[in-house]
């Protein structure tokens, strides 16, 4: 009988062992489901926002793209810009408009282009509108400059929105 208890008791001990195990098992794989969801819902873009001074950066993500070295799905190009869609779009037509030379910002880019740049860029603009059947409809226009805009892409931008009401955008 005596013998039977113990083996009964190391049962126990044994089940009682083997259901730590599962559960430091699951909580686990809970912590690294939690660590992927806050990794997730904080993009490290969202920290490096663009100072307003700053210089320009030759490796930006816009650049890359001007010089061939990352795709981009392009909606329009001239000598002056080029406009292609944006990789994280916030409304059904959601175009960004770059100009060739290298400007952080507006204000860079009004400062230092020549009027044959700013000319073919407002061009460029009209041009992509067009194409993407927004002309007629409306669309805005959204150029993000500096930290308390939330730029995160040191190449100056226009994020053409439309294809839909985005007036609260
Ligand atoms: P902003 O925050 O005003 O500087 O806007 C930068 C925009 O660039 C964001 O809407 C991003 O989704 C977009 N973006 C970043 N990388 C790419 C890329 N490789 N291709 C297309 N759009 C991009």
């Amino acid at each position: 009988m005596g013998r039977i208890n113990i083996g009964k008791s190391n049962n126990k001990v044994k089940t009682v062992k083997a259901d730590l195990r599962k559960s430091t098992g699951l909580q686990t794989v809970l912590l690294f489901c939690m660590l992927a969801i806050v990794t997730l819902s904080f993009p490290t873009h969202a920290e490096e926002l663009v100072d307003a001074t700053a210089d320009y950066d030759s490796n930006n993500v816009f650049a890359r793209i001007l010089r061939g070295d990352l795709p981009a799905d392009i909606v329009f190009e001239s000598e002056y810009a080029l406009a292609f869609h944006d990789i994280n779009p916030q409304a059904k037509v959601h175009v960004l408009i770059i100009p060739k030379g290298q400007y952080t910002n507006i204000t860079r880019f009004n400062a230092d282009a020549s009027d044959e740049e700013k000319l073919g860029f407002l061009d460029a603009i009209s041009q992509t509108a067009t194409i993407m059947k927004v002309d007629e409809s409306g669309f805005k226009l959204v150029s993000n400059t500096g930290q308390h805009a939330g730029q995160t892409v040191p190449h100056f931008h226009f994020h053409l929105l439309g294809g839909e009401p985005v007036q609260s955008q």
